[in-house]
């Protein structure tokens, strides 16, 4: 794909929001952003978060990194820039919501089911894909050691919920989790099908967030319904 594809979409865009009647980006630098929503993505090509969903500009506060990890809580002299977007996005803009958006087809989660390999390949990448060990684990344990396409669908799912986990442990998450002030959300974008899945608490598995074909109810409008019933969040 020609980079200069990339010159006239820039070009596009300048024309929709600068020299249109939009007052998107006026109206972003007068009052500044105020997402609502963190997305943890990853780098993939293929899931850029606003593509997906139709973010505009001023709605999602993204971070991007391989395989969309969080690592767990450390408070030391190392460099941390997806807990640095964390720590913004939820004591400064207050999001509401920050969403873990995992993959299929992840180049990363390939590499931790061959960490070794990985270790002799990268000077920096298999000791970030490290921090999803214990999905690895947990997948070995109830999967075995054999690589397959279902093995590593669970591994990529696997790691989504290990970085729940580890957003769980900053405090300042925690606390905000604990008093309804935010909500996590684990999602699993099927780079075959379309699809994404959402992890439910409840049923501790993915369950597809809407359905894409013309003429049928979004499944997940459904669920929406139901788990308002239950006072549960589920999207
Ligand atoms: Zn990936």
């Amino acid at each position: 794909m020609p980079f200069r594809k990339f010159v006239q979409g820039y070009k596009d865009f300048y024309k929709n929001y600068f020299q249109s009647d939009s007052n998107v980006y006026e109206e972003l630098v007068r009052h500044g952003q105020s997402p609502e929503t963190l997305v943890i993505a990853c780098s993939d090509s293929r899931t850029d978060p606003a593509i997906i969903t139709g973010g505009q500009p001023g709605e999602m506060f993204v971070v991007r990194n391989v395989a969309a990890i969080v690592p767990p809580y450390r408070h030391d002299t190392n460099h941390h820039g997806t807990s640095a977007a964390i720590e913004f996005a939820v004591k400064t803009l207050k999001v509401k919501h920050i969403v873990v958006l995992g993959h299929s087809m992840c180049g990363g989660i390939q590499a931790l089911a061959q960490l070794d390999k990985a270790q002799q390949e990268y000077e920096f990448l298999a000791q970030w894909m490290d921090i999803a060990t214990p999905a690895r684990e947990a997948v070995e344990a109830e999967l075995g050691d054999a690589n397959s396409p279902i093995k590593q669908r669970a591994l990529e799912q696997a790691v989504i919920l290990v970085s729940l986990n580890n957003l769980m442990t900053f405090p300042w998450v925690a606390a905000k989790v604990a008093a309804g002030e935010l909500q996590i959300h684990g999602w699993y974008f099927d780079l075959k099908s379309g699809q994404i899945f959402r992890y439910k608490e409840k049923t501790q598995s993915f369950e597809k967030l809407a359905a894409t074909l013309l003429g049928q109810q979004a499944e997940g409008e459904d669920a929406h319904k139901h788990d308002e019933n239950n006072g549960e969040c589920c999207c």
